[in-house]
């Protein structure tokens, strides 16, 4: 079997603090254990060399990978930047908090090849960060986007988040208003979503906070993609905002359920109509991919069909019919014949070659799902 991965996934699990609403696979650690789970990284992505030979996109997420002390993000970046597949990567993006970026880390990133830093912003509200048992703020934030344009760096998404409690439409429009003026070529806008074993889950649980009205989470949503999209970013996928020429190449592979590879704890990989998950614990993946160049990995199998539909459909283009027929011998509504529906109540549209969310159904994606899942 030949398997051509096209993206490159590499975990870093570290984060300087947890925050409230945070459920990613992340950890507080000491040094000692994160030089321990580089090793075992670049063990790990020894071994599968010999499948990244086609990759166009790297992608270090996390945790938080700009947290780490300056030796270790360097040790970090030169695994990776001397892979020889690195040669042919179109766009190599880097998560970061503003509060790490120091010129320091900046110029090893554009060392390594960096093309793309995602900031984690979420909002400039000061009362809100704290809530969240975050850093940040606008002096921090701006001062990174000045720093890392100083240094020539174009691509740079923030990351934000609307829904969280306390809130509302004024904040929202300042944060939005701070947003704009630092001019990013690309943001992610996320409606905050209640995720069980969190700090945040435990105090609305223990109705310490409340969540927002769904209604009010509807006006804040409409607010960002009105004014996002009146200042120049395309809505390319229900989240995710750019200017033109700016969209992340790496994450529409996902959504188009093309092959990837995922390296680091927890990391998932994709191909062969299977997802593979690496261990969850960091000591189960250190030590077996001590004792085995590889960890011991959970397979799962796909219902490609399924989920090329709901992923795919989060694309404003939506999902290329030929493809699909290509791909699964079969054309779409045969498999999903309740999709028509959503054609005569206009929430879905068909274009010349895609069938696409009309922009009430972006907003309205879940009704939709049903008829997939
Ligand atoms: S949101 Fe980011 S920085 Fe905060 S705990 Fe999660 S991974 Fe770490």
């Amino acid at each position: 079997m030949i398997v051509l991965i096209k993206g490159l996934y590499i975990h870093l699990p570290f984060c300087k603090q947890i925050c409230s609403y945070c459920d990613f696979s992340k950890l507080v650690a000491k040094r000692e254990l994160k030089e321990a789970y580089l090793l075992a990284l670049q063990k790990e992505l020894e071994f599968r060399k010999p499948l990244l030979e086609g990759i166009e996109t790297v992608y270090l997420g996390g945790g938080t990978p700009s947290c780490l002390e300056t030796p270790l993000f360097k040790m970090l970046l030169k695994m990776i930047s001397r892979l020889k597949a690195m040669s042919k990567v179109v766009e190599f993006t880097i998560e970061a908090n503003p509060e790490d970026i120091d010129i320091e880390k900046v110029d090893l990133m554009l060392d390594a090849g960096v093309t793309r830093i995602s900031l984690g912003v979420q909002t400039f509200a000061l009362e809100i960060l704290e809530k969240m048992q975050r850093e940040g703020g606008f002096d921090t934030v701006s001062q990174a986007v000045r720093l890392l344009r100083e240094k020539g760096f174009v691509d740079i998404n923030i990351d934000m988040i609307y829904g969280y409690p306390g809130q509302n439409l004024q904040i929202i429009a300042n944060d939005l208003r701070f947003l704009l003026g630092l001019e990013p070529d690309h943001v992610s806008y996320y409606s905050l979503i209640l995720e069980a074993r969190t700090i945040l889950s435990h105090l609305v649980k223990n109705k310490v906070v409340t969540m927002p009205l769904e209604d009010d989470v509807c006006d804040q949503s409409e607010l960002v993609v009105q004014t996002l999209e009146t200042h120049g970013y395309n809505r390319y996928e229900i989240s995710n905002f750019a200017r033109e020429g700016h969209e992340a190449r790496h994450n529409r592979l996902y959504w188009q359920l093309q092959e990837y590879l995922g390296i680091g704890l927890k990391a998932a990989s994709q191909f062969d109509n299977h997802r593979y998950v690496n261990p969850l614990k960091i000591s189960e993946y250190i030590s077996e991919v001590n004792m085995h160049g590889v960890p011991k990995q959970t397979i799962e199998t796909l219902e490609p069909e399924k989920e090329l539909v709901i992923l795919g459909l989060r694309l404003r283009e939506g999902i290329e019919l030929s493809a699909f027929e290509k791909r699964f011998l079969v054309p779409l509504f045969k498999v999903f014949p309740g999709l028509e529906q959503h054609l005569d109540n206009g929430l879905l549209e068909l274009t010349k070659s895609h069938l696409r969310f009309t922009k009430r159904g972006f907003d309205l994606a879940n009704q939709v799902y049903l008829a997939v899942i």
